[in-house]
């Protein structure tokens, strides 16, 4: 691995420390309990009991806890510094919701209690669900789906199951180019060809385009609004329009709720059915794969073939509907996940909304809009700008200001992290060149924004003034430098082995 080497004695720099692997600090035998020897049991395996220890590495306390406290340093987060990533809203997680999901009374509720002894959390779920209902102006919501893209799947499904229920077989689903893979991946999962629909030179959705390509043959379009772009679709009524009037629904993937919460609801926009980020728009700790929610409205077409289960509301207080018979369903598919959803993830949601209030909320989204237009106004000159502002809550410039500097996109991003920011989103969408597109979100004060601005035009006019070589060797602070990213994709080595000699570790 190049760039690993440092010139001091230890490997450290300064106070930031070299960690080996856990195994590597392996000392056989050594622990940081006292355990009395277990008592003889007659075993019930049937032969199949372990034959040798299972290889936990042995280590103190004290070393066990040094060796997370390092890794935890080494992990950047939108609690130490500005985290611009676009198209995925790293805001600030209000510590309420925090202590809110840590009452015993919900982390401790076991999904196979009782409902006698759980109708607070199915009060919450209920309530919560009011409350998306109300911010998307649609009817119904189905709340288990595990993420966006689980989101995604949950209504592809309902709008088959209701075009099956009548009678319908229809093959294609339309996504625009500037969509996020999981749009186009989820259609194709559906068992649905995809066709993808180009921008106009706006940066929206080319409305003739979208015209031409729907036809009887078309089970749903596939919108994201604000767009990947950053730009919301102004023709979006005619869109709606003319996918009803092809008889096909209109799904809208809401992971950009954050840029319109209480000011636009989707339901005013003829779509059928959304999926919201709650760990995007409604703050939960994300990143790195999880944990994620995505619940899905749905619009009077689709409401009836929600998936299971539903919160309801009788004289003996909350239950939940989760088996065939208890509901005259069109054409149920079933459910989504085995239990009712992300109860923690729900629980930080409604103390976000609740804490916020309408007003809040609404505060929210313009100012994250605001802070995207700070950017823009701030840096089009330096910069690039992909399309013409102004934008939602991030913005999208192209490496266009980086011609003829022998500096790309990464290269860019590295000399970032050099001066202590998380890099942009690089490289989407797709459809802009070298794209960098940032979101700041509403939680970023305007000292935070400016020191990264006058960062950001000190790195551009340094690469115009011919300075490629110092942003080829970026990062040179880190605790490592460029990995070989194709091989860690590649040829991941997910597992410890331990003899690295004969082991495939060895590579
Ligand atoms: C984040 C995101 C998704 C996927 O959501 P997950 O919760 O990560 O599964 C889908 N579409 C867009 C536009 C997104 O930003």
């Amino acid at each position: 691995m190049e760039g690993n080497s440092t010139d001091t004695y230890t490997g450290n720099r300064g106070l930031r420390l070299e960690e080996p692997l856990i195994f590597e600090q392996d000392a056989p035998g050594r622990s940081g309990v006292d355990l009395p020897e277990p008592p003889p049991v007659q075993s019930r395996l049937g032969g199949l009991d372990r034959p040798d220890a299972i290889g936990l590495p042995g280590l103190s306390e004290p070393q066990v806890v040094r060796h997370y406290t390092r890794l935890s340093q080494k992990n950047y987060a939108i609690d130490a510094g500005f985290y611009p990533l676009g198209s995925c809203t790293m805001k600030h997680n209000p510590r309420l919701n925090e202590k809110m999901a840590r009452l015993p009374g919900f982390a401790d509720l076991h999904p196979l209690q009782p409902e006698a002894t759980v109708q607070g959390a199915l009060r919450l779920i209920d309530t919560l669900a009011h409350w998306i209902k109300t911010l998307t102006g649609m009817p119904a919501v189905a709340m288990s789906p595990a993420a966006g893209a689980h989101g995604e799947l949950c209504g592809l499904m309902t709008a088959r199951t209701a075009l099956e229920a009548r009678g319908d077989g229809r093959k294609r689903v339309l996504v625009p180019d500037s969509a996020h893979g999981t749009n186009p991946a989820t259609a194709a999962i559906c068992g649905y060809a995809v066709e993808a629909i180009p921008l106009n030179d706006r940066g929206r959705v080319d409305l003739n385009a979208l015209k031409d390509a729907l036809d009887e043959d078309v089970a749903a379009f596939m919108l994201t609004n604000p767009n990947t772009c950053g730009l919301f679709e102004d023709e979006i009524l005619e869109q709606a329009q003319a996918v009803h009037d092809a008889g096909a629904f209109f799904y809208c993937d809401g992971a950009n709720f954050n840029a319109i919460v209480g000011r636009v609801r989707p339901g005013d926009l003829g779509i059928d059915c959304m999926h919201l980020n709650l760990h995007k728009t409604f703050s939960t700790p994300h990143g790195g794969g999880g944990p994620g929610s995505g619940p899905v409205v749905l619009s009077e077409a689709l409401a009836d073939y929600a998936p299971r289960p539903w919160v309801v509301h009788g004289e003996d207080g909350f239950s939940l509907v989760e088996h065939e018979d208890e509901a005259a369903q069109a054409a149920p598919y079933g459910r989504m996940k085995a239990f009712h959803g992300q109860m923690g993830m729900f629980v930080r949601a409604l103390a976000y909304m609740m804490s916020h209030g309408s007003d809040g909320l609404r505060q929210a989204s313009s100012d994250a809009v605001l802070n995207a237009n700070y950017l823009l106004a701030s840096l089009s000159k330096e910069l690039s700008l992909a399309y013409d502002g102004p934008c939602m809550h991030e913005v999208l410039f192209d490496d266009g200001f980086l011609k003829g500097t022998d500096v790309t996109t990464l290269d860019f991003a590295k000399a970032m992290i050099d001066e202590g920011f998380h890099p942009m989103t690089m490289y989407f969408p797709l459809v802009v060149h070298g794209a960098l597109l940032m979101e700041p979100t509403e939680t970023e004060s305007r000292e935070s924004l400016d020191q990264f601005i006058e960062t950001m035009r000190h790195l551009a006019k340094r690469a115009k003034d011919g300075d490629a070589q110092a942003f080829h060797d970026a990062p040179v602070h880190t605790p490592r430098r460029r990995l070989d990213e194709t091989a860690a994709a590649r040829r991941p080595i997910l597992r410890w082995r331990p003899d690295p000699v004969q082991g495939e570790a060895a590579e």
